[in-house]
């Protein structure tokens, strides 16, 4: 399979050394104490013990005591999007609307994660102002819109035939084998690095449930042949419930995202395929304010929150591939590294959480010759704490823990001053 473009942000240009930390490099391999990690021209050139004499002419950055991770990467948000806030939103100029898109993506950035993917409500506007310093976010893939049949998931379309506005930069809306083709097209032609496709119905759709199918499965292997004489962009499948999964798998998806009531068979089919379940738990765990959102995704939300945190658990400890994802705008912006705290409720250990939300998911978004582990050759995204999350990785859910962020070595995040000898910001566009 050909890799994924990448959607670079400008990088840093100097030259560090950092000393001292706990390196976990995202490999899963053993955490590397008192680590040194060379950084030159926004990529890691050194990664590992620490050497015997220094890096000439580099400053040096202490960071005794800290631990560095790799930069996480978030395979599933939507930064046009914040859930209980729909209603106000409906009334909103395009301007408010993209300001607000904005701040969603600098909070997510300031959260520890330097790299998402955004699957759906965006246009490419976003991703290309990101990547040229106009604005600061993670790398973002965009997947622009999700794909349903009428009355699927996507389809905002209230039983009484009035659409509700949901600012979609593509018609979402597939029925017939042409309008597969000609949507794929569409999006391939509009700058889609992802697919995404609603196998199922969900949560927050007025006419349908998680139980219904939506795309078949006949068209989701029509979407799979159509990218694949394109890039190859990974197809996503929103799905929820048991049916609608193995559609999704048996049709060629890379993803499962949510997988909420998925049954032992799809578990099996997962493994076999090698398909990448994205679980969600953010959104799936968080019963919104039932007074903010309709009537029926609040009952909706209830009953699938349960069948989440009992079959995500199952396909967990089957071992089925996990990248992280948190499905922000479903539950707030900014908190992301909730993810990886609720994946170790359901069962993973913590780093398996912290794989499955820097290398896995670099793997899914098929950037991992670039980004997912701090090792020689890679860009320089990295995180550093002052905890050590094998031992209780609780305190990552609050972005306050995470002092420093930087991305592609240029630092963007800093509130403890640690990076205060090596002051490398970003150079935003002028
Ligand atoms: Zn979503």
């Amino acid at each position: 399979m050909s890799t994924a473009q990448l959607p670079s942000t400008i990088p840093g240009a100097d030259h560090l050394l950092l000393r001292g930390a706990t390196l976990i490099d995202g490999t899963g391999e053993a955490p590397v104490a008192a680590a040194e990690i060379e950084v030159r021209d926004g990529r890691v050139v050194y990664s590992g013990p620490a050497r015997e004499t220094a890096a000439a002419g580099a400053t040096l950055v202490d960071l005794s005591g800290k631990t560095i991770l790799p930069g996480f990467i978030d395979a599933h948000v939507h930064f046009g999007m914040s859930i209980e806030d729909q209603p106000a939103d409906a009334g909103r100029f395009e301007s408010e609307r993209t300001f607000r898109a904005a701040l969603n993506a600098r909070k997510t950035l300031m959260a520890g994660v330097t790299t998402a993917r955004d699957l759906g409500g965006l246009d490419r506007g976003y991703r290309d102002a990101i990547a040229a310093g106009l604005i600061q976010g993670p790398r973002t893939h965009l997947a622009l819109v999700p794909l349903s049949p009428t009355g699927g998931h996507t389809d905002f379309t209230m039983p009484n035939g009035r659409a509700v506005p949901m600012h979609m930069p593509v018609d979402p809306i597939i029925d017939t084998d042409d309008d597969v083709r000609r949507t794929i097209r569409l999006l391939v032609r509009s700058g889609a690095d992802v697919i995404k496709v609603c196998t199922t119905g969900g949560v927050s759709s007025p006419s349908d449930t998680p139980d219904d199918i939506g795309v078949p499965e006949e068209h989701v292997r029509l979407i799979v042949a159509e990218t694949a004489k394109r890039a190859g962009q990974p197809v996503a499948a929103h799905a929820q419930g048991a049916e609608g999964i193995k559609a999704a798998i048996r049709g060629g998806v890379r993803s499962v995202e949510h997988g909420y009531g998925i049954d032992d068979e799809g578990i099996d089919l997962m493994l076999e395929h090698g398909t990448f379940l994205v679980p969600t738990l953010s959104s799936a765990l968080r019963v919104p304010d039932p007074a903010a959102v309709p009537g029926y995704l609040y009952e909706k939300k209830v009953k699938w929150s349960a069948i989440a945190r009992e079959r995500v658990a199952a396909a967990l400890a089957a071992g089925v591939k996990v990248a992280l994802g948190t499905d922000s705008g479903v539950c707030p912006h900014g908190e992301n590294l909730r993810e990886p705290v609720h994946s170790v409720e359901l069962g993973l250990t913590p780093m398996q959480a912290i794989v499955a939300g820097t290398k896995n998911a670099a793997e899914l978004l098929r950037l991992d010759s670039d980004l997912g582990t701090l090792e020689e050759g890679k860009l320089a995204d990295f995180i550093v704490i002052d905890f050590d999350p094998l031992e209780d990785i609780t305190p990552l859910a609050s972005p306050d823990n995470v002092k420093v962020v930087v991305q592609g070595g240029a630092v963007v995040k800093d509130t403890a001053a640690w990076f205060d000898s090596a002051p490398v910001r970003p150079r935003l566009a002028q």
